[in-house]
């Protein structure tokens, strides 16, 4: 058996081809491409704007600025997430407020966030996470889902949809919930341009916001300059804005990537199916719960949890994977145990027993398109072999 990486990104001939198309065209930043793949993104969504970008990141970051959060504002995040949720609070200087996750899905439930916010009345917005491609529990009876109470708490919506392209709750997408949502086009996400991403909303304020601050204040960007009938030379800048747009280098593999994003979907879905069927009687392990329809799910990830009463800790499990040529990987170590918020905030592992429940023994186990029922088969048996000693 070959080595079995964690991700692969699985790359055909319509990334040579638009990818050429954008070499040839003499024209390599943001142009056509990227405005069709934000055509595109809109499109699938149903949603009236796209701003492609140059990372997740960045579209959280335009998001924030855009709705207006400034220094000394609270905004909830999950505690079991990436940095980038909780970094781009920092930029403007607002102040991350943490919260627990649900046990072996590491969601923000209803629970969770009705309890932080009415113990945390300044909180002004929320960056909930989409983990590993499952939807939060968005809508309810109208006032028991997030989104729902966000709007019932004056709380803004900002849903990180790094994990979820595409996915949905209760047959809506995710993407289309919050004032605004963002999505990521890195190298091991769903769908990918390398290094990107897209901010969605329907809201025409935080469209244009975002539009003008990913390129610099200006208030039109490059493409119109040269493309406009009018004399363009002349530009204005509103206000100091960032370098974040997507080059079309970037977006004409987006563009491939996504003509493929449901059938990627589809064969993640696959893998995570052999999982259920293969490791659900090993009584040490936990494997994440699907809530709604399989289908639903963007199956980004599949992460397990090794059990305290396992024969092998979460790291040696890691290192025997290894051995056998499986990668692996952990999503993720909280933030709280990271020095820069755990002293900045002056965070205990005790306020989140969950996500610290979750984080003694999460691994998140290869699942990708090309990944073969033969490998996958293999994957299991050694994980049998290892825990069922
Ligand atoms: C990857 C990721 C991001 C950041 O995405 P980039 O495109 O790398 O900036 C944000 N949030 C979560 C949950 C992620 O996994």
């Amino acid at each position: 058996m070959n080595p079995i990486p964690f991700a692969k990104v699985p790359i055909g001939k319509k990334e040579y081809t638009y990818l050429t198309e954008v070499l040839k065209s003499g024209w390599l930043t943001t142009s056509a491409k990227a405005h069709k793949l934000e055509d595109l993104f809109a499109g699938y969504l149903g949603v009236r704007y796209a701003c492609a970008v140059n990372s997740c990141t960045a579209a959280m970051h335009l998001a924030l600025e855009a709705i207006g959060i400034k220094n000394g504002d609270k905004v909830l995040v999950p505690a079991m997430t990436f940095t980038a949720t909780a970094e781009v609070i920092r930029y403007l200087k607002a102040d991350p407020v943490f919260a627990d996750v649900e046990y072996r899905t590491s969601l923000i439930t209803p629970e969770i966030l009705s309890q932080v916010l009415n113990s945390n009345r300044q909180i002004k917005a929320a960056i909930p996470v989409h983990f590993g491609g499952q939807a939060l529990e968005m809508t309810g009876n109208g006032t028991s889902g997030i989104a729902e109470l966000c709007r019932i708490h004056n709380v803004r919506l900002i849903e990180d949809a790094a994990h979820a392209f595409p996915a949905r709750h209760n047959n809506q997408w995710v993407g289309t919930f919050g004032d605004v949502a963002c999505f990521s086009f890195y190298a091991n996400k769903t769908i990918t341009t390398g290094e990107g991403g897209m901010l969605v909303t329907n809201d025409q304020e935080i469209y244009n916001r975002a539009k003008i601050m990913r390129l610099h204040g200006i208030d039109r960007d490059a493409w119109n300059r040269f493309t406009s009938g009018k004399p363009s030379w002349e530009y204005d800048v509103v206000a100091p804005g960032f370098k974040y747009n997507m080059p079309d280098l970037n977006a004409a593999v987006g563009i491939a990537q996504f003509e493929k994003a449901d059938a990627y979907r589809e064969q993640r879905q696959r893998c995570a199916l052999m999982y259920y069927k293969k490791l659900s009687n090993i009584s040490c392990l936990d494997l994440p719960v699907c809530k709604g329809a399989l289908q639903d799910h963007a199956w980004h990830l599949f992460p397990v949890i090794i059990k305290p009463e396992a024969p092998v800790s979460r790291n040696r499990f890691i290192e025997l994977m290894a051995e056998k040529g499986i990668g692996t990987s952990v999503h993720y170590k909280p933030l709280y145990r990271m020095t820069y918020y755990r002293q900045k905030y002056n965070l205990d592992e005790k306020d989140f027993p969950n996500a610290e429940r979750i984080w003694k023994g999460t691994v998140s186990l290869p699942i990708y398109p090309g990944l073969t029922n033969t490998e996958l088969n293999y994957i299991c048996s050694t994980i049998k072999c290892i825990l069922t000693p």
